[in-house]
């Protein structure tokens, strides 16, 4: 079998025009503008291209962006008081702090720190608890992004085995209450999980969020399987760098029924569903009807 390839960066560009969509008729029936404040402290050259990306999309869905570059030195004190004055910043629907912070801070502080209806990142001990509990929250974005290219490729998961690889609080563990939520039957293996290749052989669905480059070979994937790869791993070959994911996707491909690719699937879904976040809690914070098919 040569599976089929799920293309995320098309999957992303319908999510930004339905959000486009969205933000254009809030702007018309309500009069209001969605915004996203982002905020970077240092000068860590990754961060800051992902900033910039996330400030391009947010405006060119229509939305307002707040871009917060802080020095590297900045005091946690600092930091605490500009979150505040965010909060309270009725423009502001969303606030994203990127990770990772300089080490004198304390991550914990600053994102409970965030109002949790403001939290697009979907990281505040809050919307945690309420995923957890199968309530209304703010869903982080990259599993969020996973679910949706898996709803859009299923249509139902209900009973379907699936296996979470790496158990982070980011990706792991939030991909498998999502979906736990829908119905699947979810394993979390890790790096002391005994046997991998046989409980990811049981799975329908594998979702590798690990961070090691092409540690799933194919012959660990059941026939007609569906493989998303959330890696994202810098690698030299033939003396030139290359982006490649968790799963050897070549081998992969062979047994699989479908398949993300790296760079090209979850990556861009990261970002589209930042937006989506985004103007989902704009609609909250205005009592106005949330887009459909944008949340978990
Ligand atoms: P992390 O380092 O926080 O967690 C990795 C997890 O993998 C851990 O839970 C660990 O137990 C598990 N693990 C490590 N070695 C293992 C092994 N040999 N066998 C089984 N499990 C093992 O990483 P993370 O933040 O969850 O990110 C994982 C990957 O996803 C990274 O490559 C990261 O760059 C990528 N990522 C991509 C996006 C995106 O937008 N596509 C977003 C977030 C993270």
């Amino acid at each position: 079998m040569t599976a089929q390839r799920i293309d995320g960066k098309a999957f992303a560009a319908t999510v930004r025009e339905k959000v486009a969509g969205h933000v254009a008729r809030l702007k018309e029936e309500n009069d209001i503008i969605p915004g996203l404040a982002v905020v970077l402290v240092g000068e860590d050259p990754a961060s800051q291209v992902y900033v910039r990306s996330k400030g391009k999309q947010t405006t060119e869905v229509g939305m307002n962006s707040y871009e917060h570059k802080l020095d590297v030195e900045t005091s946690e004190a600092d930091l605490l008081a500009l979150i505040d004055q965010l909060n309270n910043d009725a423009k502001v629907h969303g606030i994203l702090v990127q990770l990772p912070l300089p080490k004198h801070l304390n991550e914990n502080l600053v994102i409970n720190a965030i109002d949790p209806a403001k939290d697009v990142d979907g990281f505040h001990i809050s919307n945690v608890g309420l995923l957890g509990t199968g309530q209304k929250s703010m869903v982080p974005c990259t599993p969020l992004g996973c679910l949706m290219m898996l709803r859009d490729h299923h249509g139902s998961l209900s009973g379907m085995e699936a296996v979470v690889i790496g158990r982070s609080n980011i990706v792991g563990k939030p991909m498998a209450q999502l979906l736990l939520g829908d119905s699947c039957t979810v394993t979390i293996a890790h790096s002391r999980t005994k046997d991998l290749p046989e409980v990811v052989r049981r799975a329908d669905i594998v979702v590798a969020a690990v961070g090691r480059p092409e540690m799933v070979p194919g012959d660990w994937i059941k026939q007609g399987a569906t493989v998303i790869d959330v890696g994202i791993n810098r690698i030299e070959r033939d003396g030139k760098t290359k982006l490649v994911g968790d799963v050897d996707f070549a081998s992969c491909s062979e047994s699989a029924g479908a398949i993300t690719p790296v760079p090209g699937g979850v990556g861009p879904m990261t970002i589209a569903c930042l937006l989506a976040n985004t103007v989902t809690a704009c609609c909250r914070a205005n009592d106005v009807a949330e887009p459909e098919g944008l949340t978990a």
